[in-house]
C-alpha cells in the first residue's frame, strides 16, 4: 500500500520497475546509503516471468552474483548445439560449465530481497503512470495503487520499466524503433525426449525463427524451456512448427506438453543513443541494453545498473542532476560495452542476411575446420566483440573469417 501522506522531501532515488535491473540499481544505491524507493506494478516481484533465464556464469560472477542459491539455478551447461534448418549440428563442448539457467521469478526475488535488506523500500502493485516534470526536469513519479494516486518527489528517477519505454518517451527521448524488435515466445514443457542435460540447443534459420533463433534449454527436473523470437509472423505458429516439423527439435518435442507460455518482445538495436535527461536515467531493457546477437539483456543490463548507481550517487554528492552531468552514465556504459555492442550488431546483420542454405553450409564448414576445438576453452560469452578479438589468432578462426567474408560478399553483392 502507498503511504497516505505524500512524502514532504524528495527521496534520493525513485526506481521504476522491480525487475532484475531495477532491483540491482536499487541494491547498489542502497549500499551507498542512498534513500531509494522502488515501484513495481505487479503484486509480486518476478511474476509473470517471460524470459529463458540463460545467463553466463562469468557474467554473474563479475557482478558479485555467483554462486547463486541452488534453489534459483535450474541447470548448468558445458555444451551448445547449433542446428541448421536441415538438422545439421555444429556442437561446441566446453571444458567446464560456462552458462546456467535460472528460475527468473526466483532470481528477480533474490536481487529484490538483497535490495530490501540494504534498505531500499519496495512499493508493490504500484503503477508509475507518469513522471513529475517541472521546467523540463524530472522531479519524481506519479503513482497509482488501488485507484489511489500519489506523487513521490525524487532527486533522480531511474527508469527500469522494461521494453515498453513509456516513461522514457515522456522525457522527450526517443523510444525503441519498432523495426528493431523481434517478438518472443517462451514455453515451459514437460514430456520431451532425448535431451543431453548439459547442452543448450539452438535452432537457426528463417524457416523456424526469421530474424532470430529458437532454443531448447533443459532443466534438471526433466522439464525444459523452449522458445524463439521472430521478426515477422506469429511466434506461436513458428513454435508449433518447430515442435512438429523441425528435423531435430520435433524428435525431442513432438509429444511435449506446454505447461505455460508467455509472449514478450526483445529489442536488438543496441542501446538507445541517449539514456539520460535532467533528473533521469534509463537502464536495462528500457535503454535497450540487450545483446543484438542472443537477445540476452540480463548481464549487460545489470552491468549498466551498476554504472547508473555510481553516476547517480556522484550526481547527488555534487548536487548536479542535470543531463550535462548525467551524460557521464552514457559515456561510461559505452566505454564498457560499446565495442561489443557494435560488433554484435554487425554479427546480427550478417546472420540475418544469410539464407537457410548459407547457414547450413556455414555450420558444416565450422565442423570441418574444427572451430569447436578453437572455442573449447572459452568462458566469456557476453562480451562477444572482445571474445572475437581474443581468439582471432587461432588458425581455425582465420579460416572461418575468410569463409564468413566470402558468404558476406555473396549475400551483400
Ligand atoms: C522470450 C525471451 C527470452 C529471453 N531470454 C533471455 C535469456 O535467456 N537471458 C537473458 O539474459 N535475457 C533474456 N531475455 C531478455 C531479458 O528478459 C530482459 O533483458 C530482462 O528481463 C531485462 O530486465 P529489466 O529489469 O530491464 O526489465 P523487465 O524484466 O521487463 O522488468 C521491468 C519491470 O518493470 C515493471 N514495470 C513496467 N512498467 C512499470 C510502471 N509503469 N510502473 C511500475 N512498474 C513497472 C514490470 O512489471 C517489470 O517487473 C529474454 C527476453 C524474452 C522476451
Amino acid at each position: 500500500m502507498l503511504d497516505v501522506q505524500p512524502p514532504k522531501e524528495p527521496v534520493d532515488i525513485a526506481v521504476v520497475g522491480g525487475g532484475p535491473i531495477g532491483s540491482f540499481v536499487a541494491l547498489n544505491l542502497a549500499k551507498l546509503n542512498r534513500k531509494v524507493l522502488v515501484f513495481e506494478e505487479h503484486k509480486t516481484i518476478g511474476a509473470p516471468a517471460h524470459c529463458a533465464g540463460h545467463l553466463s556464469i562469468l557474467g554473474l560472477r563479475n557482478l558479485g552474483l555467483y554462486p547463486l542459491p541452488s534453489s534459483i539455478i535450474e541447470n548448468t551447461f558445458s555444451q551448445a548445439n547449433f542446428y541448421s534448418p536441415s538438422g545439421f549440428c555444429f556442437s561446441i563442448k566446453l571444458a567446464k560449465p560456462v552458462t546456467c539457467s535460472v528460475n527468473r521469478e526466483a532470481f528477480d526475488k533474490y536481487i529484490a530481497s538483497m535490495a530490501e535488506t540494504a534498505v531500499a523500500r519496495y512499493y508493490l502493485n504500484a503503477h508509475v503512470h507518469s513522471l513529475m516534470i517541472d521546467g523540463g526536469i524530472v522531479k519524481g513519479v506519479n503513482v497509482t495503487c488501488d485507484n489511489a494516486h500519489q506523487q513521490f518527489p525524487a532527486k533522480i528517477v531511474i527508469d527500469a520499466e522494461g521494453i515498453s519505454c513509456r516513461l522514457l518517451r515522456q522525457t522527450g527521448l526517443p523510444g525503441l524503433a519498432s523495426k528493431s524488435l523481434v517478438h518472443g515466445v517462451e514455453a515451459e514443457v514437460e514430456n520431451f525426449k532425448n535431451q543431453a542435460l548439459d547442452a543448450v540447443e539452438v535452432f537457426l534459420g528463417k524457416a523456424y525463427a526469421p530474424g532470430f533463433y529458437a532454443w531448447l534449454i533443459p532443466r534438471r527436473d526433466g522439464t525444459a524451456k523452449v522458445g524463439l523470437a521472430a521478426k515477422k509472423g506469429n511466434p506461436q505458429l513458428f513454435l508449433q512448427k518447430l515442435m512438429q516439423k523441425h528435423p531435430v527439435a520435433s524428435r525431442k518435442l513432438r509429444n511435449a506438453r506446454i505447461q505455460r507460455i508467455t509472449f514478450h518482445p526483445i529489442s536488438l538495436s543496441g542501446p538507445v543513443s541517449k539514456a539520460y535527461a535532467d533528473g533521469f536515467l534509463a537502464v536495462g531493457d528500457a535503454a535497450s541494453q540487450v545483446k543484438p546477437t542472443t537477445g540476452g539483456g540480463v548481464i549487460f543490463g545489470l552491468t549498466c545498473a551498476g554504472i547508473a548507481a555510481e553516476v547517480a550517487d556522484k550526481a547527488l554528492r555534487i548536487g548536479d542532476v542535470s543531463s550535462t552531468f548525467l551524460r557521464l552514465y552514457q559515456k561510461r556504459f559505452n566505454e564498457a560495452l560499446g565495442f561489443d555492442f557494435r560488433v554484435m550488431l554487425q554479427m546480427r546483420r550478417f546472420i540475418d542476411s544469410l539464407s537457410d542454405e548459407d547457414l547450413d553450409a556455414l555450420l558444416r564448414f565450422y565442423t570441418r575446420i574444427g572451430l569447436d576445438k578453437a572455442l573449447a576453452n572459452i568462458e566469456e560469452v557476453d562480451f562477444q566483440g572482445k571474445l572475437l578479438l581474443g581468439i582471432l589468432n587461432k588458425p581455425a578462426m582465420f579460416a572461418s573469417m575468410a569463409y564468413l567474408l566470402k558468404l558476406y560478399l555473396s549475400a551483400n553483392p
